[in-house]
């Protein structure tokens, strides 16, 4: 069957997109494999009327509110690889069955690339974290760490202490620089310049950042700035313009969430510097009515 969009990637993005389609009463597929970024955080925080909402609840939630459009169709695999066709875009899935669509809205997120210190990947989403705004009233008055990854850690280390007392981990990097080190003094910032040999605690809990000189330095939650990498390549290989985020790549688009690639619009993570669950719905928004009035505008190729 040929719908007008093929979405790929059902969560926020995705399926804010698909609920503008669905209202256009436009045949819609959304493909998606059901691992939204956040799946690692038993709560979600901020997200108009939802604060403190298990994601996969509001996910469930606000699938069942899109498929009750009966031009929406939902298939629940893999899209491996996105070409163009004769008057579209033709998705292969993991089963090898094509769909075919005259538009396509990429929503298909990010992955995130943590350090490997021991301790890390088990606490993340509940007490290694990206975000206060996500996650930070949680720990409020609390001893708090940021972790030294990338240059702009300097920044999150120095806006942590609105939340709780807070240490800077260098974990044997460089010291920062004079200027940065007196506006870190001037928020309070304790720096740790010693190797991290470990998390410690009953995880997710965390009790504490084990030094290499054997020190342990109390900390109720540890921030730091992940590396992200796209869920799929379907992106490159349709040969969007990417540009570089704060934490990766992510891909280009005009206002209204156009890729360079005619027909092709990215919504959600994928496709801005800053990320968080009602940016992502607002993108799909944009995507999906954008995605729609060039349906009805634009003229069919014959
Ligand atoms: C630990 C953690 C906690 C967070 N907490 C909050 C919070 O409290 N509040 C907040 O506002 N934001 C939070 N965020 C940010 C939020 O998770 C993201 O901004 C949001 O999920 C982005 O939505 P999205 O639709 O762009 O992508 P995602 O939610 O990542 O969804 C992408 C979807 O695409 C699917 N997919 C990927 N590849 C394919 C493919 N090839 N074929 C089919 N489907 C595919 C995935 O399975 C997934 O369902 C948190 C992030 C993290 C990492």
């Amino acid at each position: 069957m040929r719908h007008d969009a093929i979405i790929i990637g059902g969560s926020f993005a995705g399926l804010s997109a698909a609920m503008q389609l669905a209202r256009a009463n436009r045949p819609v597929c959304v493909v998606d494999t059901g691992k939204p970024r956040n799946r690692f955080a038993a709560t979600s925080h901020g997200f108009f009327g939802q604060d403190g909402m298990p994601p996969p609840k509001m996910l469930a939630q606000a699938r069942d509110k899109v498929a009750a459009y009966t031009s929406v169709r939902f298939v629940d695999t893999e899209a491996t690889e996105a070409d163009a066709d004769d008057d579209g875009y033709a998705v292969t899935l993991a089963s090898g069955e094509r769909l075919r669509a005259r538009k396509l809205v990429l929503a298909f997120g990010l992955n995130d690339g943590l350090p490997a210190i021991p301790g890390v990947a088990e606490r993340w989403g509940e007490t290694v974290l990206h975000c206060p705004y996500c996650h930070g009233y949680e720990f409020l008055n609390r001893p708090l760490g940021v972790l030294s990854v990338i240059p702009l850690s300097t920044h999150q280390a120095a806006l942590i202490p609105e939340w709780g007392p807070t240490t800077f981990f260098l974990n044997g990097g460089e010291m920062p620089d004079a200027e940065t080190r007196a506006r870190l003094a001037a928020r309070n910032v304790t720096i740790e310049p010693e190797p991290i040999v470990r998390l410690e605690g009953e995880a997710p809990k965390l009790a504490g950042i084990r030094l290499a000189d054997g020190r342990l330095v109390e900390i109720a939650a540890l921030y730091l700035a992940p590396r992200t990498s796209f869920q799929s390549p379907i992106a490159e290989q349709l040969g969007c313009a990417l540009v570089d985020g704060p934490l990766g790549p992510v891909i280009r688009t005009d206002a209204m969430k156009m890729t360079n690639v005619a027909g092709v619009y990215a919504a959600g993570d994928i496709a801005r510097p800053m990320h968080n669950a009602t940016l992502a719905s607002a993108d799909g928004v944009l995507a999906g009515s954008a995605v729609h009035q060039a349906l009805v505008f634009e003229p069919v190729r014959r």
